[in-house]
């Protein structure tokens, strides 16, 4: 440790606290050593405890303090104990689920997002763009082109979905705990340049939902799950749009029925991979494959018509559930009643229900909406229905997802990746012009 470290870790313990009062200054309670991770069970936890770590950087990066570096070697420490698991140990590179199965797992997310947190704290923003820009194609003309499309302008509302747009795709969604840069660029973009940021995400909001993959300082944005079904606004308070009890009670009875598939052998490994089993406001996600496509595709289709013969036995009529099978996930979600017909609850339908409660002034633009697939579409739907002052940012190599926002919204702009969009909203968030007021207790300001 040279002398400069030593003497910020001394202040960052207060041993001379007369200069860095301990009492403002976020440390964790925890250190992380090298571990042993060997099951997925042992990843999620080593995952949350990044959480734990990771969370009060982010709150000292936002009040310009120094970093821990007890913090620092922590996530390094997390990251080696991934990495062991992945190069040094090909072989047994498997984790176990039960003393009879294992899976063979991809740790890159894990690893890649860990080592991009280091590199931040190590060497400070403005390398740290450089860094990122070597793992892209024409990744600074993109980011130039995106702050020339975003002008500086202050958004009112900032509507965006989580997993593909703003945060790279993870194999397992629990251990998708969002990076230190990620939350510093966003958190940084929704303070300065927006009104009313509103994360939208299918995930459920709390136990494992997005709450706790997030380490956003507290009040900086309104996080809806369940597709906007129900949300926590800036003060912490929940809201839950109105579903008809009976409906709700052959939901719970379709989770209790469809989670008893985990005690058969065959079925168990579902609830872990992709995004394992998801208990929504609403709606629940049962995966079926993910990313890596580690599940043989007979054993795929297997638990898919398992739980469509379940869908049916408890809805013949096809009057409450739909079920979507978008090849990974398996989504069941209750229906609300559209113009003609039932159909279920979407992104906008959410919008509409956080604008209810919270009174978002939608038809005052300009807004911003980002996403990254058709799900997403409906949130720039509704908007448009308010409003024709809307930006877009897709996260897309789709051409038919780009025509087909590009259609909806003149102001759309596509890009690759979700750390170009996030490169391109950092970077913004220092070339604004004015700062209007903000309800939420804004931080950056
Ligand atoms: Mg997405």
């Amino acid at each position: 440790m040279s002398d400069a470290e030593e003497q910020s870790y001394a202040l960052l313990n207060g041993e001379r606290n007369f200069l860095f009062p301990t009492r403002n200054f976020y440390i964790p309670e925890i250190d992380i050593n090298l571990q042993k991770v060997s099951s997925l069970k042992d990843l999620f936890h080593l995952k949350a405890l990044t959480r734990v770590i990771r969370a009060p950087i982010v709150k000292n990066i936002v009040a310009a303090r120094v970093i821990n570096l007890r913090s620092l070697e922590s996530l390094r420490n997390a990251r080696r104990s991934l990495e062991f698991v992945c190069y040094k140990d090909q072989d047994s590179g498997m984790f176990t689920i039960d003393p009879q199965h294992s899976i063979r797992v991809d740790l890159s997310y894990e690893i890649r997002e860990l080592k991009k947190d280091t590199y931040y704290l190590e060497h400070g923003e403005d390398y740290f763009i450089d860094y990122i820009g070597q793992f892209y194609n024409d990744f600074e003309r993109h980011v130039l082109n995106g702050i020339e499309f975003l002008d500086s302008l202050h958004f009112n509302c900032f509507i965006t979905d989580r997993d593909g747009t703003t945060n790279n795709y993870c194999g397992h969604y629990r251990s998708s705990i969002q990076p230190i840069y990620n939350a510093v660029f966003l958190s940084r973009f929704a303070s300065l340049c927006t009104q009313n940021p509103i994360f939208i995400t299918s995930a459920p909001l709390k136990d494992f939902g997005i709450v706790d993959v997030s380490v956003n300082p507290e009040n900086v944005f309104i996080y809806a799950a369940s597709k906007g079904r129900e949300f926590l606004d800036y003060n912490g308070e929940e809201h839950r749009a109105f579903i008809d009890p009976s409906k709700q009670e052959r939901l719970s009875l379709l989770v209790r029925k469809i989670g008893q598939l985990e005690h058969i052998p065959e079925f168990e490994k579902f609830f872990y991979i992709g995004s394992g089993f998801q208990i929504k406001f609403g709606q629940l996600t049962l995966a079926r494959q993910d990313v890596f496509n580690s599940i043989a595709e007979d054993e795929s289709q297997e638990v898919l018509n398992t739980v469509g013969a379940i869908v049916r036995e408890l809805d013949p009529e096809g009057d409450i559930f739909r079920m979507n099978d978008t090849g990974r996930d398996i989504e069941v979600v209750l229906t609300v009643d559209g113009q003609n017909d039932r159909r279920d609850f979407d992104k906008g339908d959410g919008l509409k229900y956080i604008d209810s409660c919270l009174n978002l002034h939608l038809d005052k633009g300009p807004h911003l909406v980002c996403g990254d697939t058709s799900s997403d579409v409906p949130m720039l739907e509704a908007v448009l229905t308010f409003s024709d002052d809307v930006y877009a940012i897709f996260v897309t190599r789709d051409p038919d997802l780009a025509q087909r926002v590009r259609r909806l919204c003149p102001h759309t702009l596509i890009v690759p990746t979700p750390d170009i969009l996030l490169s391109i909203l950092g970077l913004s968030a220092l070339t604004i012009k004015k700062k209007p007021a903000r309800k939420a207790p804004g931080l950056f300001l």
